[in-house]
């Protein structure tokens, strides 16, 4: 089921998620409805809090980016485990529509997360698949794009927001 997207400023947004305890029906459910309301809005990763489940829980697929070899997970109680190197890229967040914001990140993670078969297992994460992982840790965390930039170019990336929302109105 394609399930409404949250966007800023709703609450959930800013508030950490809880660890996930059992893998049951219902987040195997989630984890579909995560999938599908992803690819329904054309994006590549997404946080089950951005759907209103306050739950440590992302799903990414890079596949839209024509990314080679495409790379699709599903990650429940994600952690970082390395990260070095540095790099930043234009994000786009299905909270924020239509607002991108350039943002300083890790080139390389070595990230642990638990399958929907319950298994924990490892990922090494280069380029685009390490920093849609990073966007999606932060909104696991209560965080967005938004609160990794400063100063000027978070003025002027919420007056471009307030904008957008005008002209939707
Ligand atoms: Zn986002």
């Amino acid at each position: 089921m394609v399930r409404k997207i949250l966007t800023f400023p709703h609450p959930i947004l800013k508030t950490p998620t809880n660890k996930v305890d059992v893998i049951d029906k219902e987040i195997e459910t989630l984890v579909k409805d995560m999938f599908e309301t992803m690819y329904h809005a054309e994006g590549v990763g997404l946080a089950a809090n951005q759907i209103g489940e306050s739950l440590s829980l992302m799903v990414i697929d890079t596949k839209p980016k024509r990314e080679s070899p495409p790379l699709k997970l599903v990650l429940i109680n994600p952690e970082v485990v390395h990260a070095e190197g540095s790099l930043s890229y234009r994000e786009g967040c299905l909270s924020f529509p239509g607002l991108t914001i350039e943002v300083p990140r890790y080139n390389k993670l070595r990230v642990r997360a638990m399958d929907l078969e319950g298994e924990e297992r490892e990922y090494e994460l280069e380029g685009f698949p390490a920093i849609v992982f990073q966007h999606e840790m932060d909104h696991l965390m209560g965080i967005t794009f938004l609160d990794r930039v400063n100063g000027l170019k978070r003025r002027l990336a919420l007056e471009k927001y307030s904008k957008l929302q005008k002209q939707k109105a």
